[in-house]
């Protein structure tokens, strides 16, 4: 069943975000507020519990499901940034029980465009675009050299890593961060490191078993 697997990869994520709740705050304390990980961690909680929902759903229609309850899960800017990316990525996979390659790539272009045209932001300004945007370019790379599912979303995980690495040098241009300006470099984004956990959580859960 779909929706089982689905709700088994939510339960995953949640682990692995409560585990890295307080990493995630320290980040956010470097150049925001300290909450990321409290936040994210708990808007994810709050998806799980709405779990009957999703019973029956296809994948597309569950991730929209899903990112219609991050968006309005917590007050701060990663709810509705990260609702934009699950729900543009379901709208990108309706009617799907399972997901080929260039099902991934759509997937992950529309998600890069969900939070690009919710944040107004663009790749390079320090956010979890950094993460996402180099996933989605990996993928389109690994359909181009016509390579498996698996290599594809092996590299791709890499690829959403050093994204997320990469925001170390960056200067925040977005969100609360861009206020300190020039005191942002040398401190890894929050929400760039989050998104990297969660999909780093969807790929390794999904290649389990292949
Ligand atoms: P808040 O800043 O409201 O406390 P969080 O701490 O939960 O929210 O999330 C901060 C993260 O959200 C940032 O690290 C960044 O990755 C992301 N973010 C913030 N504003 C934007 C934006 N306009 N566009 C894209 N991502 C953003
Ligand atoms: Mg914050």
């Amino acid at each position: 069943m779909v929706s089982s697997k689905i709700v088994s990869i939510l339960q995953e994520i949640v682990k692995v975000l409560e585990g890295k709740q307080e990493e995630l705050n320290r980040l956010d304390a470097n150049i925001g507020d300290g909450d990321h990980g409290r936040t994210v961690a708990g808007a994810f909680k709050n998806v799980l519990k709405q779990e009957k929902e999703l019973e029956g759903k296809d994948i597309g229609e569950a991730l929209q499901i899903i990112g219609r309850t991050l968006a309005f899960s917590t007050g701060a800017a990663t709810g509705p940034l990260y609702g934009s990316a699950f729900i543009e990525a379901g709208k990108k996979l309706k009617g799907k029980e399972k997901l080929s390659l260039e099902d991934w790539k759509e997937a992950l272009s529309g998600a890069v465009e969900g939070v690009k045209r919710r944040g107004k932001a663009e790749v390079g300004d320090k956010t979890m675009l950094d993460t996402l945007y180099p996933m989605a370019k990996s993928l389109e790379d690994s359909i181009e050299k016509g390579e498996s599912l698996k290599e594809a979303l092996l590299k791709a995980k890499d690829a959403a890593k050093r994204g997320m690495e990469s925001t170390k040098e960056l200067v925040s241009k977005r969100g609360r961060s861009s206020r300190l300006g020039e005191r942002t470099k040398g401190h890894i984004d929050p929400g760039a490191a989050s998104s990297y956990y969660v999909i780093e959580t969807i790929i390794k859960s999904c290649l389990k078993g292949e």
